[in-house]
């Protein structure tokens, strides 16, 4: 028999002046812990893993009259942990956190109380997790290649997941899982050709740090990284794919502004910056990255000219940007944003089956492209 998971049947937010309760009903007693986070301000609430049962998947507006809190997200973070991030208007403290008892009506209730402060006193509450969380399982990776495998190594990255949905289309298209429909897909199509060791960095839908993925990729010894995303703009009449490989010069502004967009991901998460590894903080390119920006440029020449036989190509589809999941200084990397869920054609596109596979397909074939082109050179030396 499958035990059944807790879950989060409502959300209620109550506004007071100078002090905002945020309640979950919750179908049991839950452990919880809380912390804030600053730039911008944050309050993380992590619980154990829950399924949210409320209408808005766990991606909620707070709106205009509910005090201290501007927006919430709730997701998964890592395996068997659930996280709430409460975006706040202005510095808040959290006057208490518990879980009230079933009494009438009603059942268990996780409740936050926040106060309005300023900056010194919120910074003062600053502080990292209580326990850093382990990093997410490499279960999560094919099996390691074996000796003597001549199969090649391709890290296909699903951007986003869990408690970071990414763009979010009109008709509620999340970015997070048509990235991840996208990816499968990929990885089912280069496995079938035999030739390749696919490495996911997730398989499902959880929050996977920027630097993890990047770290993933090369512990897997990956000879190529491909990064899935999907866009958003202003301008609902913009449509169409882009690839982008890494440059500290941003090509041009939208390319810059994107980038800084993406690398959000784990603000948006509610993870501590200062905790990350400084190996991978620290990583610049320099001449040693050389060459592998030379082999991303290359396959992203190739990809270009398959793609378009399949999507719509923005103007310029390659472009260059400083975008973090592509810093791996010995993995030749690409960020894919596959197309627009600003525009609704596609969106149409990207959600169906048929994009999906169409879109994988290209990317799979370039693949080979490439490979064939390493291996030509190699047996010609
Ligand atoms: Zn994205």
């Amino acid at each position: 028999m499958a035990f059944a998971q807790p879950s989060v049947t409502g959300v209620r937010i109550g506004a007071h002046p100078d002090s905002t309760r945020f309640v979950l009903d919750v179908s049991e007693n839950i452990a919880v812990s809380v912390f804030t986070l600053a730039d911008p301000y944050r309050v993380v609430i992590d619980m154990p893993a829950l399924d949210w049962k409320v209408g808005d998947g766990g991606q909620g507006e707070a709106g205009e009259t509910q005090g201290l809190v501007e927006r919430y997200r709730f997701g998964l973070f890592q395996q068997g942990n659930t996280r709430l991030v409460l975006d706040l208007r202005k510095p808040a403290v959290v006057r208490q956190a518990f879980v009230l008892p079933p009494q009438g009506a009603y059942g268990y209730r996780f409740v936050v109380d926040l106060e309005a402060t300023d900056r010194a006193r919120f910074m003062k509450t600053v502080q990292s997790p209580p326990a850093a969380p382990a990093s997410p399982p490499a279960a999560i990776q094919s099996a390691p290649q074996k000796r003597g495998d001549s199969r090649r190594t391709v890290a296909i990255d699903a951007g986003h997941g869990g408690v970071d949905p990414g763009t979010i289309s009109g008709d509620g298209t999340y970015e997070k899982s048509v990235t991840l429909s996208v990816a499968l897909e990929l990885k089912r199509q280069l496995e079938r050709t035999g030739r390749y060791n696919v490495i996911a960095t997730r398989q499902n839908d959880i929050f996977i740090p920027l630097g993890e993925r990047v770290e993933i990729g090369r512990r897997g010894k990956a000879d190529l990284f491909i990064s899935l995303h999907a866009d958003s703009i202003a301008n609902g009449s913009i449509r169409g794919s882009t690839v982008y490989t890494l440059s500290e010069t941003a090509s041009d502004k939208e390319a810059a502004a994107l980038a800084s967009k993406e690398n959000k991901a784990d603000i948006i998460a509610g993870v501590d910056l200062g905790k990350q590894s400084p190996e991978v903080t620290g990583i610049l390119i320099d001449l040693m990255q050389r060459e592998t920006m030379n082999y991303s440029i290359e396959f992203a020449r190739l990809l270009i000219p398959k793609l378009e036989q399949a999507a719509e190509m923005r103007d310029n589809p390659h472009r260059f940007a400083g975008f973090r999941v592509l810093k791996a200084p010995d993995v030749p990397s690409v960020l894919v944003e596959m197309g627009y869920l600003s525009n609704a054609q596609d969106t149409r596109y990207l959600k169906s089956a048929r994009g999906q596979r169409e879109i994988a397909a290209a990317i799979a074939a370039s693949v080979d492209g490439y490979f064939q082109r390493h291996d030509a050179r190699l047996s010609a030396q």
